[in-house]
């Protein structure tokens, strides 16, 4: 028989109301998958905090291990591209959703949803970037691909003291744009201009109900808040720049208008990370290991352990959070 490891597992009952709990489980009961790891590092994205709250309904499938990245070695593979030893990184594709995902010591995964853990990188450093930060990379990404270059003036980050936000400021700072953090945590300011930051704005300027079009303040933007926020983004973004939407923090909505589209051909590019190509995940991984400063990383994460997923989540739905937060295991 083999041997049992702790997982946090969530469990629904007859009223599906959703519950969080520690407990065991062994190998058998992981899911199907062509690949065993041994996790040895994860970290708390905020989609982990609404799974683990229930605040949103992330988890689809019951009972499930929540968790939708983390970093380990290869244990066992069927699959052609993976043998035992192998260090791998995983992001989404439903893990943590519907497939058992990072909070276990072991998980069993399909071998097409991995990708290397990039040379010269811990689990650690991987799991500091995390989904977060490798959705920050693919944000950064789509907006050089539409030809906002440092030269077309400033970038404004929303939520930016938050995990994508921090991540965004310092790769985009390292490429040297000049970079607008916008944050409702201004004494946070020291650590956004460590990061990278240039200017910071508080994010009540940012919160309120967009006009069709204000003052062009920004070349493009990473926005990880969505709604009033975006509008506003938007409506402040200079001719012909971009903004990559990535996140929700302040609302699913995005109460806008079409002016900056039509007026300013503002582009709005869409960010998704779970489902992203594979080809996007190696370049975007590949960025990570060259674009995201390796001290500035360290100052942006901290580590905590298994028994501390659950705090950590709910801190990070309210909003208490700092940067990143790395779990070891
Ligand atoms: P964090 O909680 O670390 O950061 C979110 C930040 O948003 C907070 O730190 C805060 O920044 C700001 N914020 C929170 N609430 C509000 C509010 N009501 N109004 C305005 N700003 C607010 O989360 P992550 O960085 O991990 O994720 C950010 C967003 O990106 C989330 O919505 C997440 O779901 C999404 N996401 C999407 C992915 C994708 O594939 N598209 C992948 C990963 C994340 P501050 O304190 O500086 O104001």
């Amino acid at each position: 028989m083999s041997e049992s490891f702790k997982a946090i597992i969530i469990t629904r009952d007859e009223d599906k109301k959703q519950s969080v709990a520690v407990g065991e489980m062994t190998e058998a009961e992981l899911m199907e998958g062509d690949v065993t790891i041994a996790v040895e590092a994860t970290t708390v994205n905020y989609k982990d905090g609404l799974a683990i709250t229930g605040k949103a309904p992330v988890v689809r499938k019951f009972p499930l291990v929540p968790g939708i990245d983390f970093a380990g070695t290869v244990t066992e593979s069927r699959h052609p591209d993976w043998k035992a030893g192998d260090r791998v990184v995983l992001n989404g594709w439903g893990v943590g959703e519907t497939h058992h995902g990072a909070y276990a010591a072991k998980a069993r995964v399909r071998g097409d949803w991995l990708v290397p853990l990039p040379q010269g990188m811990s689990a650690r450093d991987a799991m500091a970037v995390g989904t977060a930060g490798y959705t920050a990379m693919l944000s950064v990404m789509a907006l050089e691909r539409h030809g906002i270059v440092p030269q077309r003036g400033p970038i404004v980050v929303t939520g930016a003291a938050g995990g994508v936000g921090s991540v965004a400021i310092s790769v985009l700072s390292r490429l040297g744009y000049h970079v607008i953090a916008s944050t409702g945590r201004t004494i946070e300011e020291d650590f956004l201009k460590d990061l990278g930051a240039t200017e910071i704005i508080d994010r009540a300027e940012l919160s309120a109900p967009a006009k069709p079009l204000g003052k062009e303040r920004w070349a493009g933007g990473v926005d990880a808040v969505g709604s009033h926020t975006l509008a506003n983004v938007l409506s402040m973004t200079s001719y012909g720049g971009a903004v990559a939407a990535c996140g929700l923090a302040q609302g699913m909505d995005l109460p806008s208008s079409v002016a900056p589209f039509i007026l300013r051909g503002v582009s709005l590019l869409g960010i998704d990370s779970v489902m992203a190509p594979k080809a996007l995940r190696l370049e975007a991984w590949r960025r990570i290991a060259t674009d995201l400063d390796h001290a500035k990383l360290a100052t942006l994460s901290r580590t905590i352990g298994f028994d501390d997923i659950i705090r950590a989540a709910t801190d990070i739905v309210d909003g208490k959070i700092r940067g990143r937060v790395v779990v070891e295991m």
